[in-house]
């Protein structure tokens, strides 16, 4: 798959469509989700054009990792979900029903979230 310059994200990153900035550094953006699943649903995004995890933790440098997971952190912090707890979730692809091809990681919170996948399926 080649990244597509016009998802979503890349025109949030561009400026051309507003976000609620929650955190931002050098090289990653912590905006807030625009249809949340919890009381916390927070997206962190690279700067950098990458599909998924495995596009980024392949080809990214060693900047943009750190860069990336401090923001998670920080927004785990900025969101006072440390006490309480808190889960980070990357879809990658069919499977897991990925929607945006931009790399992102979803921090949610703010309530109990329940065991970790649905096994009905
Ligand atoms: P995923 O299924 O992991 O690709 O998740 C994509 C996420 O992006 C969903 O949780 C959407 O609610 C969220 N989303 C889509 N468009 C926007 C937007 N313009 N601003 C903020 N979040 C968005």
């Amino acid at each position: 798959m080649i990244y597509d310059i016009d998802n979503i994200f890349a025109k949030i990153l561009r400026g051309e469509i507003p976000c609620t900035k929650v955190f931002e550094n050098d090289h990653a953006l912590a905006f807030e989700d625009i249809n949340p699943m919890t009381p916390v649903h927070v997206l962190v995004i690279p700067k950098g054009e990458y599909i998924s995890m495995v596009d980024f933790s392949l080809a990214a440098s060693d900047i943009e990792i750190v860069d990336f997971n401090r923001a998670i952190g920080e927004v785990a912090k900025i969101k006072g979900l440390i006490q309480t707890g808190y889960r980070t979730l990357a879809n990658h692809g069919i499977h897991a029903r990925q929607d945006v091809f931009h790399y992102h990681v979803h921090v949610v919170g703010g309530r109990d979230l329940g065991g970790m996948i649905n096994k009905e399926r």
